[in-house]
């Protein structure tokens, strides 16, 4: 668990600092700001919570907040095709491909909390295999926005069936909802489960099977 929190939060702060380079100020001294308006909205959001917004440890509160924000919606500007990046490969083989236990992090479209846990992807070629390092780049593209975790399932399997054209395509997610653990119904241990099966997988009993049975070993 320790080494996940440690690859995520590198992950984070290498994807910070590309934003920082596009962004219009050097962020090395304490006055430079990211996005005033943006900021504004989270200063006058602490202000709307009963905060300080001044008091020392909130003074780049809202500048954090939103380059936090922004990394975390940045799949909205990121499409399939780009992150793909032709790592298609041509290739006979018509075997099953599976890819399990990737992580993603999300935020539910309802309250904008984190919702999160693992995608499995399988697939079956039909011609074109992808790089294995893409699929979770994919299930990026899709998680980094505002989100439902069906949405989210359906998306990665229409993407993958629109550049690979395989034979089929099988999505599992299992995640953790923060709106269900830390509000409403506070149930810390629940998760919930979705999937988006195409091609072979849903007209196959069998395929699916094999699936379902190669992700739970
Ligand atoms: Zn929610």
């Amino acid at each position: 668990m320790a080494s996940q929190m440690n690859s995520t939060t590198n992950n984070i702060s290498g994807s910070l600092n590309t934003l920082d380079s596009n962004a219009p100020h050097n962020l090395s001294t304490k006055d430079d700001s990211y996005d005033p308006e943006f900021e504004a909205l989270i200063t006058a959001m602490l202000n709307r919570l009963g905060e300080n917004p001044n008091r020392d440890g909130l003074q780049r509160t809202p500048l954090r907040v939103a380059k936090a924000l922004d990394f975390l919606t940045s799949g909205y500007t990121l499409s399939v095709d780009e992150v793909v990046n032709d790592a298609l490969f041509d290739d006979p083989c018509e075997e099953m491909v599976i890819v399990k236990d990737i992580e993603f992090y999300s935020l539910c479209e309802h309250h904008m909390l984190p919702f999160f846990g693992k995608t499995h992807i399988g697939y079956i070629p039909s011609g074109k295999i992808i790089g294995l390092s893409k699929l979770a780049r994919v299930t990026d593209v899709f998680a980094r926005r505002l989100q439902v975790q069906e949405r989210l399932t359906n998306q990665i399997a229409d993407a993958l069936i629109n550049i690979l054209d395989p034979l089929g395509v099988a999505v599992v997610t299992e995640a953790s909802h923060f709106c269900m653990m830390m509000r409403g119904v506070q149930k810390q241990n629940s998760s919930t489960i979705a999937s988006a099966m195409r091609g072979n997988f849903r007209s196959d009993a069998r395929t699916r099977q094999e699936f379902m049975n190669l992700i739970r070993r």
